[in-house]
């Protein structure tokens, strides 16, 4: 960073989560229904009514807290947080404040030095509000099928130095949510939020700078954007001879530029008070213990496991890790290798990385629905590694084996794709090949031996293509270097 001063960053983010239900009342949580219409008269707030915990949104919240290492407190309660805004009946909103959930755990990125923690400073447990349509030309329009539906806040200790490490933590959290199957983790359809807190300080300095809130990051590129921008902005009011004040900013990502949306509110603001409908939550060494041995292998954890066992590059693992089901099927296919070397795994990595995923891409599908099984990649593979088949075949095979059921053997039978590697039947044809192109053989011996492209192509042609290439390419290279010393000799 220019100018001596170094940013200091904390990250909030708000996970809805995928329960059936909402926090306090059977609504359905489903996102796409006609407005108005999951509500009842729990979350439409009205007066009398009693709201229940919904014991799916504690046991999400543990499984964040317990896949990052936090401490999960036996005893919470929920408080009211209360502040007026259309889309919110009730007049609060029910969160926890003073004792959260989940604290003091931490979350794993790897930086250009190493990996490096960064703190969690709480999760905490609350209800989402409903939403306010403002870009109609009519009026401003309320959906409140949202109000009530479970979020947890994951709160980051100031450990963020860079916008990049921001972009980083926050793809960690993205990864383990999804993992856990606790969240779909979408930024652009509003499943998961993130409010960036910054400030700067001269580099050397201990102390803090006073920070300012931006939110409205809506997508990965926003959040690193929109913290580059920010920190610019705070050393050139310092710069200036002025100082940061805490405030609340909006990302504009049309302007690309920040904006005052109002000073900070302060947690005296909300009058925060016990909320007395709920009884506090407890969470037994018992359950607690329960969901941690339900935990799913974590991506991170499951990248370092693929490097180790099968031999492939970080940079593989972490894209096969990316979508678990990916690495799944990674795994499944290796199980079917014959014979199960690392060459045959770093096929299945690169077979997995180009083909099944631009597939998915194109389809916008998983790959479950690639119609290639792991049975299939495997036949492929392995006639790959036989040498039955060249890779350029397998290529060409490839397309003709999705949504066909059918194993790569099936094809290369019913199309006669067996590739000759019989050495005396490769050197027959080279022979051949170099016996009838005598002007071209000349050449290459005077020094044209980019022509050793030409000789090569003349075999596979004349095997119809299924002459083994690398078996070519050797048996040309002998043949063209003996010719080329006879013909020395001779001279
Ligand atoms: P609030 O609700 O007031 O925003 P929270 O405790 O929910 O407060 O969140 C505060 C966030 O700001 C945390 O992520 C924390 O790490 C971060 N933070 C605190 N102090 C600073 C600072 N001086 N500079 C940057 N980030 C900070
Ligand atoms: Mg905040
Ligand atoms: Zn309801």
């Amino acid at each position: 960073m220019p100018s001596g001063y170094e940013a200091v960053i904390g990250l909030e983010v708000h996970a809805q989560l995928t329960t059936a239900s909402k926090a306090f009342c059977s609504c359905p949580t489903e996102f796409g229904a006609q407005p108005n219409v999951n509500v009842c008269p729990i979350c439409l707030g009205h007066p009398g009514t009693l709201p229940v915990l919904n014991k799916n949104l504690v046991a999400y919240a543990v499984m964040m807290g317990l896949a990052t290492q936090c401490s999960i407190r036996e005893t919470s309660t929920f408080s009211r947080k209360n502040y007026f805004y259309p889309d919110l009946p009730k007049g609060y909103q029910v969160t926890q404040y003073a004792d959260p959930i989940c604290y003091g755990g931490s979350v794993e990125i790897e930086t250009d030095n190493g990996i490096k923690h960064i703190g969690i400073t709480r999760i905490h447990m609350e209800e989402d509000a409903g939403k306010s349509i403002h870009d109609l030309d009519i009026d401003t329009l309320v959906d409140l099928n949202r109000a009530g539906v479970p979020l947890i806040e994951i709160v980051s200790e100031p450990d963020i130095r860079t916008p990049h490490e921001a972009y980083q933590y926050l793809q960690q959290i993205r990864q383990i949510l999804v993992y856990l199957g606790i969240c779909d983790g979408n930024l652009e359809e509003g499943s998961l939020r993130c409010d960036a807190n910054i400030s700067i300080r001269p580099i050397g300095q201990e102390k803090f700078g006073t920070r300012r809130e931006v939110k409205n990051l809506n997508s990965f590129r926003n959040v690193e954007k929109a913290i580059e921008y920010e920190i610019g902005a705070q050393i050139e009011i310092v710069s200036n001879g002025g100082s940061v004040v805490q405030q609340t900013l909006m990302w504009d990502a049309g302007t690309q530029q920040t904006k005052v949306m109002r000073s900070k509110e302060l947690a005296h603001d909300y009058r925060y008070f016990p909320e007395p409908d709920l009884v506090p939550v407890v969470v037994s060494n018992e359950w607690r213990e329960e969901l941690r041995s339900g935990l799913p292998e974590l991506a991170l954890a499951k990248k370092r496991r693929l490097v180790e066992e099968y031999g492939i590059p970080a940079y593989d693992a972490s894209i096969l890790v990316d979508d678990a089901r990916v690495a799944r099927f990674y795994e499944t296919t290796c199980a079917q290798l014959e014979p199960r070397t690392a060459e045959a795994y770093k096929l299945v990595s690169n077979w997995t990385m180009t083909e099944m995923l631009r597939i998915m891409g194109e389809k916008k599908c998983s790959i479950n629905d690639v119609g290639i099984t792991s049975e299939q990649l495997a036949s492929l593979v392995n006639s790959i590694s036989s040498g039955t088949i060249s890779s350029k075949t397998a290529k060409e095979l490839f397309p003709d084996m999705i949504g066909s059921d059918r194993s790569a053997q099936d094809f290369i039978e019913e199309r006669g794709l067996r590739q000759i590697s019989d050495e005396g039947a490769i050197k027959a044809l080279v022979e051949d090949v170099v016996r009838n192109n005598p002007d071209n053989l000349k050449k290459y011996i005077e020094g044209k031996t980019n022509l050793f492209g030409f000789f090569v192509g003349q075999v596979l042609k004349a095997s119809g293509g299924s002459a083994n290439p690398t078996m070519v390419s050797t048996l040309m290279k002998e043949a063209l270097e003996s010719s080329q010393s006879s013909n020395t000799v001779e001279e």
